[in-house]
């Protein structure tokens, strides 16, 4: 590990102060980070602890409105929360689902959304080849190993994935993060904070330099309740997803789809929204047939890359029984 200077800020406006200038970066539960500097990957200068930031940014709130959940509460609280269990299950089960007993007690909900890609390019320095962890050297996933890379959203720069669970439930339902950066606060919604420039693969958020998340926030909804996340994985627990699908419905008494809501994780660069696969149930009775149509809308244009062949048809059947799955529940 590299030599850095350590920032204790006590105090949110001074946290950022201390990021906005030169390579810095937030320390929270540290378990993308420490991982990441352990491997070389991360270079920080400054590494600015949050942690005494917790009081003021560590809060679970339900509300009518919704969820208000601090950016520095624990995955495991959160997951926990009889609140978030009753009415937003597809947000307790991602997170749930997502690392290790011991990583969800350390990782905060900000740090979460913001997990760098399981590229074996990317976190292997001995490899030269990758545009993401130094811009312009190549991808050398294009033709190595990409079994567990994206299938939508991919570009000749780059076929990483977004390794993460939990952002899938906060794109479905339309949550959004609060920040504060040196230019003051402001609100991204979650389908707009991961974005990968076709040219510019490194380039993983919005976020400005400095930029902290302190808050996320998913609005209440009719089909908060009728949610759930189902993810697929090489092994029972303690991996990431190679599909998985965030879903939420809102069904008329008689089944028909009033409305649905999908994120779909592992297939595209970012927490994928599947609005196509959202309009094909609208106003459909939701059975094998329209689930299966959904399905295969959710991944028109799919590419693959050797490897990852399977993917499409994982993704389809994932998306699939996540919709049956949440059609069945009892609410
Ligand atoms: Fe790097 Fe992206 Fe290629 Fe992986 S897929 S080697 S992260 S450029």
């Amino acid at each position: 590990m590299r030599p850095f200077a350590m920032n204790l800020s006590h105090d949110a406006a001074g946290a950022v102060r201390a990021a906005s200038s030169g390579k810095s970066a937030f320390l929270a539960g540290g378990t993308t980070l420490v991982d990441l500097m352990k491997l070389d990957v991360m270079r920080p200068e400054v590494v600015v602890d949050i942690n005494s930031l917790q009081a003021r940014f560590g809060g679970i709130e339900a509300t009518p409105q919704g969820l208000r959940l601090g950016a520095l509460a624990r995955m495991a609280d959160v997951a926990d929360h009889p609140a978030v269990r009753r009415d937003y299950p597809v947000v307790a089960e991602s997170l749930q689902l997502a690392a290790s007993a011991q990583l969800r007690n350390m990782a905060s909900l900000g740090g979460n959304l913001l997990q760098r890609t399981r590229c074996s390019y990317f976190r292997d320095t001995s490899y030269e080849a990758c545009n993401k962890r130094s811009p312009g050297s190549g991808c050398a996933a294009l033709g190595g190993v990409n079994r567990i890379h994206a299938v939508l959203g991919t570009t000749d720069q780059c076929i990483s994935a977004y390794p993460g669970d939990f952002a899938q439930a906060m794109v479905a339902l339309d949550g959004h993060v609060e920040t504060l950066g040196p230019a003051g606060a402001r609100a991204i919604p979650l389908s707009r904070l991961h974005a990968q420039r076709a040219d510019a693969p490194h380039i993983e958020t919005t976020l400005l330099p400095g930029e902290l998340i302190t808050a996320l926030v998913i609005p209440a909804g009719a089909f908060t309740r009728r949610s759930t996340y189902v993810k697929v994985r090489d092994r029972q627990s303690y991996a990431f997803a190679i599909a998985s699908a965030a879903v939420a419905l809102d069904l008329a008494a008689d089944g028909t789809v009033r409305e649905a809501r999908i994120g779909l994780g592992a297939i595209h660069y970012a927490p994928y929204r599947a609005t196509a696969a959202e309009a094909v149930l609208k106003g459909k009775l939701l059975d094998e047939s329209s689930a299966r149509a959904a399905a295969d809308a959710a991944l028109q244009g799919a590419v693959t890359h050797g490897h990852n062949d399977y993917k499409p048809e994982l993704a389809r059947r994932t998306l699939m029984r996540a919709l049956l799955q949440a059609k069945d529940m009892r609410i």
